[in-house]
């Protein structure tokens, strides 16, 4: 029975293959990964370079953060409730 062994032999062989192919893209992934958590922030609109602690882009002018109203800490321009004194933040109309 050559022709089943050499079939086994080939399944398993093309499962190896598969295995180290995952591996490999497992790998990468993860060095991908890595890399853009390494990165700077980037504008959600321009894709420009910008700093975590900015709160508007330099490069378009799009609001990243602001100042909450109630205690004047610093929200996500997207956040409705500040997290620090629970204030209802009511979006301006741009
Ligand atoms: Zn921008
Ligand atoms: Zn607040």
């Amino acid at each position: 029975m050559s022709c089943d062994w050499g079939w086994t032999g080939h399944w398993l062989g093309g499962n190896t293959l598969i295995l180290i192919l995952l591996m490999i893209t497992g790998a990468i992934l993860t060095i991908l990964f890595l890399k853009n958590k390494a990165d700077k922030y980037h504008c959600p609109t321009c894709q420009g370079a910008v700093e975590n602690e900015y709160l508007r882009c330099p490069h378009c002018g799009t609001t990243l953060k602001k100042h909450c109203p109630g205690c004047s800490g610093i929200i996500k321009a997207k956040w409705n409730y500040c997290p620090e004194c629970q204030a209802e933040i009511h979006k301006k109309l741009e």
